[in-house]
């Protein structure tokens, strides 16, 4: 093992093209109980519990935490937190748009887009010519709602697994649509109710269904106004939305509607207010028909914001990083696809990040 002097070159000063058993990368990056923490950097990456100084990679509640110190993100998941928590819900912020590099002790961080939900980004920490790249939550596949996943060549490649399992192939977002649309023209004296997360996935299905050329007001549960708000506020167009929380409308008004609502309303006595409701839930798991059949949807729509296991292999490939650490999810499978293609991987069984998609 050679000692390491740091800007890529070994003790000969002989240029050293992976770094990896030089410096070891639990230097730069080890996983502690709150979180993946930085020791040279001191800061944890998207810590489930409050820590002095936290790096947040996007804003689904279980990595965007109030109570930090002080909160590195992108302004959109810093804007996510405003609303999610009230304007103080850390002690500081930094706002680092994307590829804009931050300082933190002599560890550089940068934010890259992870194609998840608004303002997601990958953490990408370098130190002494290493380069570590946390992916958070992401996928491959076109999002209208935010800009596209970015590989970054690195080292280590920190990924989430979270539909690491070979069964887990969404199709494409066009075909569900279709099968929506197919459903609304069907039954046009039903109402569709669409169970979907309020961060990301909601947005992302209306403006699915405006693309698809839906162009009638959507009906959107009370609980989805705030962000939607801010979704729109940061450009994303998603058309005429009414509440459908209005006390004042009777039950044949919602004949032929399509109505936006978090996936725990569905199983809400708020549902009685529409006519015959053809219950619909948009998520990676109506992959698994037990899981719709629990919970009672009639229309399963297979549109995840989480990669899928070809996006995951693909993403891999593709970046062929020195080592792939999996955070959390189906984490054996991936683990042993990356082996048998000659990538040293490890599973770091995070706790706290959740199985559900928000
Ligand atoms: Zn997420
Ligand atoms: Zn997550």
């Amino acid at each position: 093992m050679g000692l390491f002097t740091g800007r890529g070159r070994d003790c000969q000063g002989r240029r050293v093209p992976h770094l990896g058993w030089v410096l070891r990368p639990e230097q730069l990056l080890h996983p502690r109980p709150e979180g993946l923490y930085c020791p040279p950097g001191d800061f944890y990456v998207d810590p489930v519990r409050p820590v002095a100084r936290a790096v947040i990679t996007h804003g689904h509640a279980d990595h965007a935490r109030a109570g930090h110190g002080s909160v590195l993100a992108t302004p959109e998941t810093l804007d996510i937190m405003r609303v999610r928590y009230g304007e103080d819900f850390a002690g500081a912020t930094e706002a680092a748009p994307y590829g804009q590099t931050a300082k933190r002790g002599g560890v550089e961080v940068s934010l890259v887009p992870a194609g998840h939900v608004l303002g997601s980004a990958q953490a990408v920490v370098r130190w002494k010519g290493l380069t570590m790249v946390v992916s958070g939550d992401y996928k491959r596949r076109r999002d209208p709602t935010c800009p596209a996943f970015e590989p970054v060549p690195c080292d280590v490649f920190v990924t989430e697994a979270t539909f690491g399992l070979p069964v887990f192939r969404h199709p494409p977002d066009r075909e569900e649509m279709d099968k929506l649309l197919t459903s609304i023209a069907q039954f046009p004296e039903r109402a569709h109710l669409i169970g979907a997360y309020a961060l990301g996935k909601a947005q992302r299905i209306i403006r699915l269904l405006r693309e698809a050329g839906y162009d009638k007001p959507i009906h959107v549960h009370g609980a989805l106004m705030r962000l939607n708000t801010l979704y729109q506020h940061h450009g994303i167009e998603l058309g005429p939305l009414v509440p459908a929380t209005d006390d004042a409308s009777r039950k044949a008004d919602f004949a032929g509607a399509v109505v936006v609502a978090p996936p725990s309303a569905l199983a809400d006595r708020w549902t009685r207010r529409f006519p015959d409701p053809v219950g619909c839930f948009a998520s990676g798991w109506m992959r698994v028909r037990a899981r719709a059949r629990q919970r009672g949807v009639e229309l399963p729509l297979i549109i995840s914001d989480h990669a899928d296991w070809d996006e995951l292999t693909r993403t891999v490939d593709e970046i062929r990083p020195g080592e792939v650490w999996i955070t959390h999810g189906r984490e054996e499978a991936l683990a042993r696809w990356c082996e048998l293609n000659g990538i040293k991987a490890r599973a770091l069984a995070l706790v706290g990040y959740d199985d559900e998609e928000d």
